[in-house]
């Protein structure tokens, strides 16, 4: 089995490619909820939802969010009776986000509310929150903090960071889910993601970066030169103190890290490093990384 840490773009288009290599039943993913929030009563996962969706065959993979063909009826209605849903939610994937609230409401773990809608959508892979207590993070800004998502969807990323909090009640613990997936893989993975937002939630769980020491880890860099192939990771680097490139990605995960990943294009070099064409940009990419991390993770069996 191996084991990805994911948020909702890179590393779920590394798992695509993968998925000709591997059953989905050998495959676990833990997955960021971090930018986790309730909307109109539902319970939004973006990540979960990204990952669950992918291994449905259900995503949208245009935009790398939501169903595909979903239908905006509710949403539109939503809008025209006056409430702000700043993110636009899809009718099939806001009943999704229903069902989740529920099953929140009653009780229900995230973890097991994750394995039964996994199951109800047919997904053999295992999807894991990270954590089973809610930690959002949220962006500092001159005079205040908002909501990641607030800054990214809504103001598209054009608000001044200052800094990145995370907000939780108490510490975010890895599940038991996550630390025996860990502890049974042949590998684990930490796919091109956000590295303060996707990646950095995962490893501020307690008993993951323990965990991680005793694994075999690869890890992929999102960024080219200074600039991240997509989304807002340059401005959140800054923020958190990093230099936006594969060397400050390279700084985050030095301790646990075994290979590390960088694009073939790369001006930036990181001593040690693999250099693999990591740009996804269709699916026939994505097989043609995930192979090369594949021979990576049979070279050492
Ligand atoms: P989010 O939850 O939507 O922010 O998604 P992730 O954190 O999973 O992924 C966002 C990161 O993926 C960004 O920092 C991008 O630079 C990176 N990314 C997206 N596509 C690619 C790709 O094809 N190759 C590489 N190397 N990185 C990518």
């Amino acid at each position: 089995m191996l084991t990805f840490l994911s948020g909702g773009t890179g590393t779920p288009k590394l798992l695509r490619g993968m998925r000709v290599f591997l059953g989905d039943a050998e495959i676990s993913v833990v997955v960021n909820t971090a930018e986790d929030m309730w909307i109109s009563g539902g319970h939004l996962s973006p990540d979960i939802d990204t990952v669950m969706y992918l291994f449905a065959e259900l995503l949208n993979t245009d935009t790398w969010w939501g169903i595909a063909d979903d239908t905006f009826i509710t949403h539109d209605f939503v809008t025209r009776l006056g409430e702000e849903e700043y993110i636009r939610i899809g009718d099939r994937d806001r009943g999704v986000m229903i069902v989740r609230g529920e099953m929140l409401r009653k009780g229900l773990t995230l973890t097991e509310a994750t394995r039964i809608l996994c199951t109800r959508l047919g997904v053999d892979a295992s999807v894991l929150p990270m954590s089973d207590t809610p930690v959002t993070t949220r962006v500092e800004i001159p005079g205040g903090t908002m909501h990641f998502q607030e800054y990214w969807v809504k103001h598209r990323g054009m608000v001044e960071i200052t800094g990145v909090r995370r907000v939780y009640e108490e510490p975010p613990e890895a599940t038991p889910a996550v630390v025996s997936a860990l502890a049974d893989s042949e590998a684990v993975i930490l796919g091109p993601s956000n590295p303060v937002t996707s990646i950095g939630p995962i490893l501020e769980c307690g008993g993951m970066r323990e965990a991680l020491a005793d694994a075999f880890v690869i890890a992929v860099s999102p960024f080219i030169g200074d600039a991240p192939v997509s989304g807002p990771a340059a401005a959140l680097m800054r923020a958190w103190g990093c230099d936006p490139s594969s060397a400050g990605t390279f700084g985050l995960y030095k301790d646990f890290v075994d290979v590390f990943i960088q694009d073939v294009r790369d001006p930036v070099g990181v001593p040690g490093a693999v250099r693999c064409d990591t740009l996804m940009a269709d699916r026939g990419k994505s097989v043609g990384l995930a192979g090369e991390i594949m021979r990576i993770v049979e070279g050492r069996g």
